[in-house]
């Protein structure tokens, strides 16, 4: 190559090609960490519980509002089991800003609506309503499990988990064969797979002596007999069907990961073991695994509660600072997944600015539809400061945008943040099939991922 060429052009490499043996062998090492946390949360709340193990055995110890701070201090506030808050107050100056990711850890799902057990033809079915985009077809004829909890009338909380065990049954949405299938055959997608027939079936045993319904009446006496409850208690149940596959190596060079949830685990992992990990940064730093990105960040777990600026203005003022100059001077990456570009798909993506597979973490400087629209696109500043502090840090990193231009789009928390006054900017890991119950991603990009939020935190 010409020294011009070398010297002017900027050219995409692989983890492969820039960071070499060592950085891979990590890599694979701290994906089986993982793949731990993949598996034992696979909802927002056993995400939130998984977090705080981490932070727990890190030293991180609860947070209540308004209690008194120090540097040295480190943090966690759980915010109703379905969200939280890890922060560490640095020594420096609070009004030099805070050092925040922002990862989500809900995923596309089907949850059972309120009154959901019914019997059809021998058949006991729930009833449910999909969270978040998927693509309908992908959730029949594969193994469910159900998570979530079940609130009784006196508050008591009650765990539920039935299909993760090995021993344990799993549920089951049935599918059209072929055989019968040559009108649905001619439908579009969006036609053919209608939400209203994502029923998961249960249970098929009547219970002795019963006449009517008895197999929901089967059905109940399980969930009674299991989980002490009654079909009204599952008027205040949050219940969720999620594919019972485990995480698994991928790739007969076992260079990928197959699981459910990636999107946005592979970012949130990563961000958590970061924060932790940067355990000398002069800043404050702070962590953030937030649940509803899937529907659109509201409520009072999503992005979009005010919680976030309520924390950042208790720090302020325990450490004696201005909270409007804190968020100023804060930095935050939404740290959110993008999507590799597919061989298989190669009309919807536009090859020099899609995000390749094993090119490291993809940072986008904007997300949204269209003309750009719902990003909050960030300053070219901005851009130059990421790229200076992960080309510093020897990161393996990649600019990216989710497809071509009009196709379609996607958002992440990135613009709630950034409407708070905060420079934020997406930064994430790039998945393969996204939102499918089963998405792959690469183990070098997830580590390069860390590696960047461990840059970031400790950066300046
Ligand atoms: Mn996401
Ligand atoms: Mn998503």
């Amino acid at each position: 190559m010409s020294d011009i060429k070398s010297n002017l052009v900027y050219e995409k490499k692989t983890v492969y090609e820039k960071a070499g043996k060592e950085v891979v062998a990590k890599a694979y090492e701290y994906a089986k960490g993982y793949m731990q946390f993949l598996d034992a949360a696979k909802t927002e709340r056993e995400a939130v519980c998984e977090g705080i193990k981490l932070a727990e055995a890190a030293g991180y110890r609860p947070y209540t509002i308004g209690a008194p701070m120090k540097a040295g201090d480190k943090l966690y506030y759980n915010n109703r089991g379905k969200n939280i808050y890890l922060f560490r107050i640095g020594t420096e100056d609070i009004n030099n800003g805070i050092r925040i990711t922002a990862a989500h850890i809900d995923s596309p799902r089907l949850d059972l609506k309120q009154v959901p057990l019914y019997e059809d033809n021998g058949m006991a079915l729930l009833k449910t309503h999909y969270y978040g985009g998927i693509r309908k077809y992908q959730w029949l004829a594969t193994p469910l499990a159900l998570h979530g909890v079940v609130v009784k009338q006196s508050g008591e909380v009650i765990d539920v988990v039935i299909g993760e065990d090995e021993t344990d049954p799993v549920l089951y949405i049935t599918d059209l064969l072929p055989h019968l299938a040559a009108a649905e055959n001619e439908k579009p997608v969006a036609k053919a797979f209608v939400a209203e027939k994502l029923n998961v079936l249960v249970g098929s045993m009547p219970l002795d002596g019963e006449e009517k319904d008895a197999v929901k009446l089967g059905a109940l006496k399980f969930l009674n007999e299991k989980y002490d409850i009654v079909e009204e208690d599952l008027l205040s149940a949050e219940l969720s069907l999620v594919p019972a596959a485990r995480a698994r190596d991928v790739g007969f060079d076992r260079s990928l990961i197959g699981g459910y949830g990636h999107d946005d685990r592979c970012c949130a992992y990563p961000s958590i073991t970061a924060m932790i990990d940067a355990n000398e940064a002069k800043h404050t730093t702070m962590c953030i695994l937030v649940d509803k990105e899937e529907t659109g960040s509201d409520g009072v777990t999503g992005m979009q509660s005010s919680l976030i600026t309520d924390i950042i203005a208790e720090i302020a003022k325990a450490m004696g600072g201005n909270e409007a100059l804190v968020r100023a001077n804060s930095k935050c990456l939404s740290s959110d997944v993008t999507a590799i570009f597919d061989p298989n798909f190669t009309d919807v993506f536009e090859q020099r600015n899609a995000a390749l597979l094993g090119c490291g973490v993809g940072m986008c400087k904007f997300t949204g539809a269209r003309g750009k629209s719902g990003t909050s696109d960030a300053t070219a500043e901005l851009v130059a400061w990421v790229r200076r502090c992960l080309n510093e840090a020897g990161v393996v990193w990649q600019t990216c945008e989710l497809g071509k231009v009009d196709v379609g789009g996607g958002g992440t928390v990135a613009k709630y943040m950034a409407n708070h006054n905060i420079d934020t900017i997406d930064l994430g890991v790039g998945v393969l099939s996204m939102h499918a119950p089963y998405e792959l991603i690469s183990k070098v990009d997830l580590y390069e991922a860390y590696r960047a939020f461990v840059a970031f935190y400790n950066f300046e």
